[in-house]
């Protein structure tokens, strides 16, 4: 999300006649686009703020400015400069701030006022812009893109599902879709440009709506625009996935048949805990559904260790439902309390040891079950868009399957990136496939 925000804003900023510097020491403005999600994400921002404390000594002029959700969050640190008590009594942003080393604090959905923003920042005026908005979807801005294969497009903005553990809500305000013409109308750009992939992107695309469109009837739409471009989207959430929306993938050859389905937790208490909506046996039912309308479908999944209250019980049932379902792949984290979200209210009471000792029991499992479901496509023939070079070797392609497995096969002259080949599969790791073209 945050990558295709920073080609909107480049877009921005190159619509009023900046050009991107080569190098972080030509620039006379930085921009540094955060995420909010878990602490972590923040620290590394802290760090590399730090870090431009050098940039700002050796060119006092420059404009550093923080855009997108830490934005949000720093709203009132920088009360505190204007003279309140500061209410998040540690942190680097505060210490930099007050040693002016950021200008600018730009929202999610104030990108539009950057140039005004550069322009005071540059006389000396710290600008902050954090208001969210209820209908800003950037829908008439044509992102920056460089020349490529897959292309990120932004199809709604903002969350209302508020799970507990969650800044997102927060930080990017409420849901709002962009009109079905207009991302229809950027895909055939794409297509002219020679994009051969289209990333539909939103924190929940199944609430996705446009008068009487829904998300299927967007990816429908997109599919259509060019057969050869594939079309992928991420996230959906288990409470909307709708029985049309897996029909129209199993429709349209071209709609990857990969769905990214979070589930959090495998325990029916702690999902509710989680404000989550849905209940485990929902979840399986939904993933059964998918496997019958969609043959060969793959999925991946977003789960949290250490919620507040996670038992010992509520951890195996984690375990028991990667095992049930046999996931491709998932992204594993620590819970990381959010201020201002539910959960922080609930005690923070996993211990750290026990939150890590537990993740890892996820990523073995997980590991595991990838190697073992790579292992099994072994002899298989698969369709893979040749995407570049594979990043051991030059003298390898590497590609992605529609179930998005990354595939690394010998080069070959008369295939150029962009090309559809047929690869027959003859050895796999857990996190890659190997294989020759037929
Ligand atoms: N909108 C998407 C998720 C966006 S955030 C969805 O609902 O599926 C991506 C993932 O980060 C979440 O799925 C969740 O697993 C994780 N996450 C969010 N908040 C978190 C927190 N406070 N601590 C740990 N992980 C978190
Ligand atoms: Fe966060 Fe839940 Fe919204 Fe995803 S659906 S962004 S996890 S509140």
């Amino acid at each position: 999300m945050n990558f295709a925000d920073t080609e909107l804003v480049m877009g921005i900023l190159k619509n009023h006649g900046y050009v991107l510097a080569k190098e972080i020491d030509d620039a006379n403005v930085i921009l540094l686009n955060t995420c909010s999600i878990r602490d972590n994400a923040e620290q590394k921002i802290y760090a590399r703020l730090e870090h431009l404390r050098g940039n700002k000594r050796r060119k006092p002029g420059t404009v550093i400015g923080i855009l997108g959700c830490m934005a949000e969050r720093l709203r009132k640190n920088l009360m505190e400069e204007n003279g309140n008590p500061p209410l998040v009594p540690q942190g680097g942003i505060r210490t930099s701030l007050r040693e002016k080393i950021v200008d600018l604090v730009v929202g999610p959905d104030e990108y539009r006022r950057l140039p005004e923003f550069i322009d005071s920042a540059f006389a000396g005026e710290k600008g902050i812009g954090v208001k969210l908005s209820r209908t800003e979807t950037y829908d008439d801005i044509i992102p920056y893109r460089e020349d490529g294969l897959n292309a990120w497009i932004s199809v709604m903005r903002g969350c209302d599902k508020f799970c507990t553990f969650c800044v997102v809500p927060f930080t990017r305000g409420r849901e709002r879709s962009r009109a079905l013409d207009s991302i229809v109308a950027e895909i055939k750009q794409l297509s002219e440009r020679g994009f051969r992939e289209v990333t539909l992107l939103g924190q929940n695309v199944n609430s996705y709506i446009d008068d009487e469109n829904d998300f299927a009837d967007l990816l429908a739409a997109s599919a259509k625009v060019d057969r050869l471009i594939r079309v992928r989207f991420t996230t959906s959430h288990p409470q909307d996935l709708s029985n049309k929306l897996l029909y129209t993938i199993a429709e349209h050859p071209n709609i990857c048949n990969y769905i990214h389905l979070p589930v959090q937790s495998g325990s029916n208490r702690i999902l509710e805990l989680m404000n989550r909506t849905y209940t485990i046996e929902h979840y399986l039912n939904l993933i059964d559904s998918a496997r019958t309308i969609i043959p060969g479908v793959s999925f991946s999944t977003d789960i949290i260790s250490g919620f507040p209250t996670e038992t010992d019980e509520d951890h195996l049932m984690t375990l028991d439902v990667i095992r049930k379902v046999r996931y491709d792949g998932a992204y594993m984290f620590k819970y990381s309390p959010r201020e201002g979200t539910k959960a922080f209210d609930m005690k923070d009471d996993v211990a750290e040891e026990l939150k890590a000792k537990r993740l890892n029991d996820i990523i073995d499992l997980q590991h595991q079950i990838s190697f073992e479901i790579n292992q099994s496509q072994i002899g298989t023939e698969e369709i893979i868009l040749v995407e570049g070079n594979s990043k051991k070797s030059d003298d390898f392609f590497a590609g992605r399957t529609d179930t998005n497995k990354i595939v690394i096969f010998p080069r070959d002259e008369e295939i150029v990136v962009g090309d559809y080949v047929k690869v027959k599969i003859n050895r796999a790791t857990s996190g890659t496939l190997f294989g020759e073209i037929l």
